[in-house]
């Protein structure tokens, strides 16, 4: 499910990233971070950079600090898995429409990316993720996690994604003992969608 709103961090600083993580670590030690999250939305100027209003710039950041907290606490699982998988959403592509020549597997389901773009998110993800031995989901959703994850036997998954799709596919995988790690888009609207490939690669 997408969220009501729209936005875009693609141009916030780098510093605003590395404020999240240590927010997500102060989130351990305390539950309730209202405060943290209203200091860090002045600093950063993010209702001037994204035109959002309080309440959805306040819950597009706490679900950035939710993301990155649950990161660090399944990490130590996450690392110790053989088999991965890698859930790309299809968002990400750089054309929705049939300038992107992915071919479409109906039973998986996924798009098989054909690698006609150098500059597409999805095909850099791809290339980066296969030759560190990910198996590789473009994903049209995210219901047909679990059974891709039950047939594939999946010990440790990856899921990039928008903040609260990432929330419920999250809850998803921890029901199925799966250790997860979330890569947050960091511009949603359920196309042309941005997410980090450096946080993915120090993610992989
Ligand atoms: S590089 Fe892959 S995902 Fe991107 S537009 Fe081309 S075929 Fe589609
Ligand atoms: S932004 Fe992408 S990941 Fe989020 S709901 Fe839309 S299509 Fe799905």
């Amino acid at each position: 499910m997408p969220y009501k709103f729209t936005f875009d961090l693609s141009r916030i600083s780098r510093f605003f990233f590395a404020e999240i993580t240590k927010a997500s670590y102060q989130k351990g030690v305390h539950e309730k971070l209202g405060k943290r999250t209203q200091e860090l939305i002045l600093k950063f100027r993010i209702q001037e950079a994204t035109g959002l209003n309080l309440s959805d710039a306040v819950l597009l950041l706490q679900d950035l600090i939710d993301i990155q907290a649950r990161n660090l606490l399944e990490r130590e699982k996450f690392v110790s898995t053989t088999k991965r998988a890698l859930f790309l959403p299809h968002c990400s592509r750089k054309f929705m429409d049939g300038r992107c020549r992915a071919t479409f597997n109906p039973t998986i389901p996924s798009y098989i990316c054909a690698h006609c773009s150098d500059d597409c998110l999805v095909n850099k993800a791809v290339s980066i993720s296969e030759k560190k031995g990910y198996d590789v989901y473009v994903l049209p959703g995210g219901s047909c996690i679990p059974r891709i994850l039950k047939s594939g036997c999946y010990k440790g998954a990856i899921g990039v994604a928008c903040g609260n799709e990432t929330r419920l596919s999250g809850k998803t995988l921890e029901e199925l003992g799966v250790a997860a790690q979330a890569v947050p888009l960091i511009k949603n609207g359920c196309a042309n969608t941005i997410f980090n490939v450096e946080t993915l690669i120090n993610t992989l």
